[in-house]
């Protein structure tokens, strides 16, 4: 029999980060830059009582443990105390993508059946359009002061934000729970099918927060100042609303300002030194540095991930600006950091090109996550950075099962991410694509992802995507679609012969074509399948 531990048990809750960070920290800035425009200061002691005031204006409305609670908001202050006045009071933080399809964020709306809602100013008109079909919803809190409520709306009642934090003495204790309560709520994107509910628990958002602080991870520390570009509706902007806390640094919230002037601007104002998002944010603030001449003085780290980060983005932000680039993976279903890529102490003398390729993979997962590729018969295949399989996951913040399915999705109690990846010796993974991206021309793959990469290192394309075309002989052949650069002229032929020698040349696309945009899900995403449905007559011209 196991001799037992003879320690405290306390349960790992959201509340304690907040209560740690106001207690130690509570004097360390967090700055917003306001929907209303301004720019708005406060610190970790003032954001933990108003969130207690919060909580408690909560229970005032009805609110009960358990009950969901929606936000349709940007990075700011207010939406960081509904965070932790939420799940602190033992209520579930519902966050909700406004640039979902309207009808998208009813049905999540629905399905979470979502008490009370908080908007931010301009997300109003999208609301107003939509509570008549939301018969769960009981109030709809504005995150605004009384000056800024609008005189005239059609909702048939609109609480003011801090009308309801005004009313409140911040008399409240935050509860102690079981830490496998759920914390929050975050749906995935469904850009293939209805979206689906991953709940995560106090426990998990709390080990997730540890994680992802670790040196070889985010590596936050208290000197920080990190600002999320990433949206706190995109997988809670990746745990860093928890993990700032945790460690106790300046946490700038750029609002929906998220251009590459606004950014700019604000990284320099505040000294931003950590950052995070997903590639085509970094585009926009790039092309801005580069049009303009300028440096960044205080930026030093940015985690990128959510997409494949092209390596030509990795090369610019480290030779042109001397910005570290961290190569991230994760998804909805792991809250959502599995992996990240950074070197080991045995790549220190290696040359930069070699440091560069290992830096382009996706990563080594953090401790709490384990994963392995399986293929198609479910046989586990080899760490050799050759064997291509399906990844799958598990570990401390990986999904059991999605809110209101009773379907598992497990697969021998792995989870499986729909990514094909390889993994080399040293554990580094590299997503190949997403299983359905895949273009199968014959028998053999070919890596969407890796094509991508190819075209995006031209110095007269902006942006590109690779996806399957129909073929009679091979089933599949690659087609390009691509967005030149502004007053860049480039030929298809040209384009095509920049492959030479970079990708066996049976993987060289069949046909090129250039388009003024391309098509991007809520969360910046190409948006692969909506291309596919566009090009799906296209004739290739070796068919
Ligand atoms: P959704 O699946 O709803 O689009 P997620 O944000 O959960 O939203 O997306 C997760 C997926 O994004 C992963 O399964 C993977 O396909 C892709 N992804 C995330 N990070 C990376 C990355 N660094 N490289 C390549 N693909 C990535």
């Amino acid at each position: 029999m196991s001799l037992m531990g003879q320690m405290m048990q306390m349960p790992l809750l959201i509340s304690s980060l907040l209560t740690h960070a106001a207690r130690h920290n509570g004097d360390i800035e967090v700055v917003s830059k306001r929907v209303e425009g301004d720019i708005h200061r406060t610190n970790w002691a003032e954001v933990e009582l108003r969130s207690r005031k919060l909580a408690q204006a909560l229970a005032r409305l009805g609110c009960e443990a358990g009950d969901r609670i929606g936000t349709l908001a940007w990075n700011g202050y207010r939406h960081l105390e509904i965070y932790y006045g939420v799940s602190g009071s033992e209520l579930v933080c519902h966050t909700i993508n406004p640039r979902l399809f309207p009808q998208q964020v009813a049905w999540i709306i629905n399905d979470a059946q979502d008490k009370v809602i908080f908007v931010d100013l301009n997300i109003l008109p999208l609301v107003e359009k939509l509570v008549p079909s939301l018969p769960c919803v009981k109030h709809v809190v504005l995150m605004c002061d009384r000056d800024n409520m609008p005189r005239e709306h059609s909702l048939p009642s609109l609480l003011c934000y801090e009308d309801l934090i005004d009313a409140e003495d911040g008399h409240y204790t935050w509860p102690s729970f079981d830490e496998n309560a759920a914390a929050s709520i975050c749906y995935t994107s469904g850009t293939t099918g209805n979206p689906k509910g991953a709940v995560y628990s106090h426990r998990s958002s709390v080990l997730h927060a540890y994680a992802v602080a670790l040196p070889d991870a985010m590596c936050l520390k208290g000197t920080d100042v990190v600002l999320p570009v990433v949206p706190m509706f995109h997988v809670n902007a990746w745990g860093t609303p928890y993990a700032a806390a945790l460690v106790g640094c300046k946490f700038v919230l750029p609002g929906h300002h998220l251009d590459g002037e606004s950014l700019y601007k604000l990284f320099e104002s505040e000294g931003v030194t950590m950052s995070a998002g997903v590639p085509t944010i970094w585009m926009g603030l790039l092309n801005y540095v580069k049009a303009n001449n300028l440096k960044f003085s205080t930026f030093k780290t940015t985690v990128i991930g959510g997409a494949a980060c092209p390596p030509s983005m990795i090369r610019t932000f480290e030779n042109d600006y001397n910005v570290e680039v961290v190569h991230a993976w994760g998804m909805t279903e792991l809250s959502p950091v599995g992996t990240l890529g950074r070197l080991k102490s045995k790549h220190a003398n290696l040359a930069p090109e070699a440091k560069q390729k290992i830096l382009e993979k996706q990563g080594k997962s953090v401790f709490g996550v384990d994963m392995r590729i399986v293929d198609a018969e479910g046989n586990v295949q080899p760490w050799n950075g050759v064997a291509t399989g399906d990844l799958e996951v598990r570990g401390h913040w990986v999904i059991d099962s999605y809110f209101n399915v009773d379907k598992s999705p497990l697969h021998d109690g792995w989870f499986p991410t729909g990514d094909v990846a390889t993994i080399d010796s040293d554990g580094y993974m590299q997503i190949t694509d997403r299983s359905k991206d895949v273009i199968k021309s014959g028998g053999e793959w070919i890596s969407s992802i890796e094509l991508e990469n190819v075209l995006m290192a031209h110095p007269a394309v902006h942006e590109a995507a690779a996806i399957a075309a129909h073929h009679p002989k091979w089933d599949e052949r690659p087609l390009m679609v691509v967005v030149k650069k502004p007053d860049a002229e480039v030929s298809k032929e040209e384009l095509l012969a920049f492959f030479k020698g970079k990708i066996p040349n049976w993987q060289t696309p069949d046909d090129i074509v250039f388009v003024d945009e391309l098509p991007h899900t809520a969360t910046g995403k190409l948006y692969k399948l909506k291309l596919r449905e566009q090009f799906r007559d296209h004739k290739l011209p070796t068919a």
